[in-house]
This record gives structure tokens, sequence and C-alpha cells, in this order.
């Protein structure tokens, strides 16, 4: 074959029309031809490990993720098994071949009812950290209803998009916990309201969001960049935990007892007095009650509550999960090859302090940190190297604060 005749076998380029053309065994290819398949290796072997990525989720089956929670999460039994459970439906479904006669499971998004402070956010962050997806907490107070000062609903897939590195992907099988999701309840006993704008407006704008729906998405969110182009997001795989304080709904789960205690003469007594049973028993209707619309419950169809955190919950929230307060401080101290430790008194004071003050599991961080705080001054460069806490120590710290500051601030 003369030299002229030579061409590429894959595109049929001739050797003048490329930059470099490689011989093989009967056959040559170009340059152009040779970055092409290059590109198809590498695009292939994403998809190879997008594929590796979707089997180790699916290995993740319900007693496992819920074993991951405990880890982190201290109590909440029942709403951890919960969640598992609905976390595991949830990505079935996303790996779901789909054959047309399938039946279409719908998603399993959550809602949480429970005080501040009880661990809402955190089982939203363990389990995305668990199955390493993004995530994005929003505070549904800020949401309002499109031509309303504040933020459109479509700002809350900005901030998966952000959590995903703008990966579009990724962020389209993250998780949203929508925070205060309560506060957006209609506000039907106040007639001064003619404009209700956060309240049922913004209900209906989340509905299609937690539906599943095609989003044009503002990247930069907001409404300062009219001129930022779109980015488009399918919501139909992403999974939304709401989670909500429900102030004073406690009343109507305890009418909604009583009144079917007496309609069906049921022997069945609750006690009403309890407060932090109530909630135990929560169902949709009392959310209905409290001013979610209907569709909104229809789409967050699993409920869950958590229970208010007791002493003993608060003692080990201090010392037992992973990342527990106190292991933090330690390895804190431990960069400055200081060592310290917390007398038994010294833990179960800072506990009956956070209860005194009605801080909750929030407020443990905040009483170390004011206990903490010289220590952490002094310590670092002095000869020291050890520091028992005890509850002398503690009580000296607190008495020199101003401990009730956090109160208001709670
Ligand atoms: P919520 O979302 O219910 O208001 P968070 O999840 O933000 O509460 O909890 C606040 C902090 O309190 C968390 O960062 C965590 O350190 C601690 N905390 C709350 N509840 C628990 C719990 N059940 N187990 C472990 N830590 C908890």
């Amino acid at each position: 074959m003369s030299e002229k005749e030579l061409i590429c076998s894959f595109c049929g380029l001739s050797k003048s029309q490329t930059n470099l053309l490689v011989a093989g065994q009967d056959a040559h290819i170009c340059d152009s031809c040779i970055e092409q398949a290059y590109g198809i290796i590498i695009e292939e072997s994403k998809r190879e490990d997008a594929k590796a990525n979707d089997e180790d989720l699916k290995i993740a089956k319900p007693k496992e993720i819920k074993q991951f929670l405990d880890d982190y999460v201290i109590g909440q039994e029942q709403t951890k098994k919960i969640i598992s459970v609905a976390v595991y439906n949830h990505y079935k479904r996303l790996f779901q071949k789909k054959s047309k006669n399938d039946v279409e499971i719908e998603k399993s998004n959550v809602i949480i009812a429970g005080q501040t402070g009880t661990g809402k956010t955190l089982v939203a962050k363990t389990i995305a950290r668990m199955l390493n997806v993004p995530l994005a907490i929003v505070d549904a107070t800020v949401l309002t209803e499109a031509g309303y000062v504040g933020e459109d609903v479509e700002t809350i897939l900005t901030r998966l998009l952000q959590a995903s590195d703008y990966d579009q992907a990724k962020a389209e099988r993250g998780i949203v916990f929508i925070d205060e999701i309560d506060k957006i309840a209609r506000k039907s006993d106040n007639p001064s309201i003619t404009r209700d704008v956060s309240g049922e407006g913004v209900q209906q704008a989340l509905l299609k969001l937690l539906e599943g729906t095609v989003v044009n998405v503002p990247p930069k969110g907001g409404r300062k960049h009219p001129d930022q182009k779109f980015i488009e997001l399918n919501t139909q795989n992403i999974l939304f935990i709401a989670g909500g304080a429900f102030d004073g709904i406690e009343r109507i789960i305890s009418k909604r007892l009583n009144m079917q205690v007496v309609g069906y003469k049921n022997s069945f007594e609750i006690n009403t007095n309890d407060s932090k049973n109530l909630l135990s028993y929560i169902s949709p209707m009392d959310l209905k009650d409290f001013g979610l619309i209907p569709e909104i419950i229809g789409r967050l169809p699993v409920l869950t509550h958590m229970n208010n955190l007791d002493k003993k919950a608060l003692r080990s929230i201090l010392t037992d999960p992973k990342n527990a307060i106190i292991k933090q401080y330690k390895k804190l101290f431990e960069m400055d090859d200081i060592q310290i430790s917390f007398s038994d008194d010294g833990l179960d004071y800072i506990v009956n302090k956070a209860l005194e003050y009605n801080l909750g599991a929030r407020g443990l961080r905040s009483i170390c940190e004011i206990v903490l705080n010289d220590a952490m001054f002094e310590m670092p460069g002095s000869k020291r190297k050890k520091l028992n806490i005890d509850k002398n120590y503690i009580t000296k710290k607190i008495s020199n604060s101003n401990l009730s500051i956090l109160k208001a601030a709670s």
C-alpha cells in the first residue's frame, strides 16, 4: 500500500487530513478517533463507578441503616426504625428496574414531629452521611409564594445543587431536610390575615417538589441574579424529610383521642396530662387540624415523632455517640498534648444545668463551651498537661458566666 492511500480505519479520513495516524495490524487510527475512544472509556468507567455506588446503596438493609443511626442518635428508637425502613424503600424504589406493568412504588418522604433539639436534623444528617448523598437543610420559614419577599421554594433545590458541587445527577438522588414545616401551617383561626404569605401558598408550591417533577433551578438562588441560566432538576428521586415542633399539637391529639374514646365507648384510656406520650399518638389527621393541607400530608406519607430528651438521654448524648461532645473536646485538647477527663458528678451536673435551663441537647454544647473556655485559652502552650473536670470546677465556671443569657437565646 502506498503512503498516499493510508486512511483511518475508523473515520475514513486520509493521512493528510489528520494530525497523526497510528498504524496497527492491518488497520490505522487517527488522533481524533483516539481522543474520541478515550472519551468513551472515561464515560464508561464513570458509569461503572456509579453502578458500583448504586450497589453499595442497595446493600444497606434497614437493620444496617438503624445500626448506623444508633452510633450517632441516642434514643428515638421508634423513629430510627421507621426512618430506616423509609430510606430503604426509597432507595429500593430508586433502583427498581422498571418494566411496563410494574407496580409504581410511591415516594416515602418523611415528616418528623418533635421539640427542637431532639435530633430531627441529626437524623437527616446521619442518613445522608451513611448513604454518601448530598444533603440540603432548609428552613421553611424563609419560603414564600413567588412574588412575595422571601425565597421561592425552588431555592431549596439550589441548596441541594450547591451541596452536590453542581453535579446534577448527584443532586437528583440527594436528601432535603425541610425544618420548621409547622411554621407554614395555614393560620385559619386568624381572620386578620388576608393574604397567607407564608402559609397555604407555600404549601401549594411545595407540593410539586415533594411529589416529583422537573424544576428549573436558579443555580445561584434568590431573585438577585435574573440573568442566570436555570438548571433542570428532577425531584422524583430526592428524599424529603420534613421536621417541625408543632407546638400545641398535643391539644389536638388529646381532643381527638378523647372523642374516639367517647364515640366508640372504648375502654382505652389515655392520660391526657401526659403530654410527653401524646405525641406518640400523632396521626395525619392531627397535622391537618394543625393547618397542613391534606395534599402536603399525603406527600409526606411516613409520619413519626421524636421523644423529648430526658436526663438519661442527655447524659448519654454527652459521651456515647461516635462524635459525642465530650469526645470532641478531648480530641481538641489532645492536639495540644493535654489530657482532660470528666468525673461522673461533673457530667451529671452539666446535664442537670441543661435541663434546669430548658436548653435540651443543644445546650449541652453551650454549657461545655462555657466550662472549658478558660482551659482552652490558658492551657495550650503552658506546662500543665492534665485537667480533671468535676462538679466543683464546673460550678465555679458557670457561676462566673451568665448562663441565663443562653436561656434567653434558646
Ligand atoms: P432538631 O433538628 O430536632 O431541632 P438537632 O438534630 O439539630 O435538633 O439537634 C441539635 C444537637 O443536639 C445535635 O447537633 C446533637 O448534637 C444533639 N442531639 C439532639 N438530639 C440528639 C440525639 N437524640 N442523639 C444525639 N445527639 C442529639
